[in-house]
């Protein structure tokens, strides 16, 4: 004899707020920084207008911006980060060290992009002032 469940379904129903006008914070990126996705979801942005990315070059140095919305947390990802000197100087400077060589290819400049929001994001790590911790690559085309 099986005797029926009893209808003992009763489900914890902890302050079910419906106020749902904004979305929830998004916790610091640690599972997947790098993830790919992050990349495709900027690219979108990129086409969109969402997010926007330039190369200006003044006195020799190039300065990256990406500047938009972050492809995980949305928030205004802030980024900026010198190049290295492409003229066609040699650099002649003892100790100049080649951190991260710039390729004309297509005139295209590869870059990764580190979100360096300042919105506050649960289990950022203790010395991190900014971002929400993902990088994604982006294509950048200098201007001039
Ligand atoms: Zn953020
Ligand atoms: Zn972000």
């Amino acid at each position: 004899m099986v005797s029926a469940d009893p209808g003992s379904g009763g489900q914890a129903n902890p302050a079910g707020s419906a106020g749902s006008a904004s979305p929830p914070p998004v916790a610091y990126q640690t599972d997947a920084p790098n993830a790919y996705r992050w990349t495709e979801v900027a690219y979108d942005y990129l086409l969109n207008g969402k997010l926007t990315a330039s190369i200006r070059s003044a006195s020799g140095i190039s300065t990256a911006t990406v500047t938009g919305t972050c492809p995980y947390c949305t928030d205004d990802v802030k980024f900026s980060q010198v190049l290295d000197v492409v003229t066609g100087e040699a650099m002649t400077t003892l100790g100049w060290r080649r951190t991260e060589s710039v390729q004309a290819d297509d005139d295209y400049v590869p870059l990764t992009v580190s979100c360096a929001c300042t919105e506050a994001h649960a289990g950022r790590p203790d010395g991190v002032k900014y971002g929400c911790g993902i990088n994604f690559r982006v294509e950048v085309q200098p201007e001039a």
